[in-house]
């Protein structure tokens, strides 16, 4: 946090550019990235590209998110997201831009992703539920917001290490 490029509006692929090696190699340096530092989620502007890619996979017993369900790997080029159900969730958002800190986000609970794979196919994908959560927080990487913008009460904004979430908020 407070690297400009963070706050980048990022730059869409080509589809050429998509299957090339050197954008395999770097979906694959995400992936290390992103389970080097026990994440769900990683957006290229968070190692220093500001391109439209993210990767997001749940594993099941993930450490930073223990209750979180376990979900498919998906690789994301150029999104579009429409919202499907505009009824506001709250989940505790963490960022590997923004460590060791955690707040309360709302957001709504079911969005389609509209997006290019790893194939430079289009392919489409429906999130519910934190799933829906964390691909509006990667997606929102891309347009150059964080988290943090989008906290309502400033006052959950809390390090992670003084945070003992009651049993009903320990969702994630
Ligand atoms: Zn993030």
């Amino acid at each position: 946090m407070g690297n400009p490029l963070l706050r980048e509006q990022a730059q869409p692929f080509q589809l050429e550019e998509i299957t090339s090696n050197q954008t395999q190699e770097l979906v694959q340096s995400m992936w290390d990235t992103m389970d080097e530092y026990g994440g769900i989620g990683l957006a290229a502007p968070q190692i220093g590209i500001s391109k439209q890619l993210a990767v997001i996979r749940i594993d099941e017993d993930n450490e930073r998110y223990p209750e979180a369900e376990k979900s498919e790997e998906i690789v994301i080029f150029n999104p579009q997201i429409t919202v499907l159900d505009e009824t506001l969730q709250g989940f505790w958002e963490g960022c590997l831009s923004v460590p060791g800190l955690r707040g309360v986000v709302f957001r709504p609970r079911k969005v389609q992703i509209d997006f290019l794979d790893q194939s430079a196919k289009e392919a489409s994908f429906i999130a519910e539920d934190f799933l829906a959560t964390v691909f509006q927080h990667e997606l929102d990487h891309l347009l150059g917001k964080l988290f943090v913008d989008r906290i309502e009460d400033i006052s959950t904004l809390s390090f992670e290490d003084e945070l003992v979430l009651s049993e009903e908020e320990k969702e994630i």
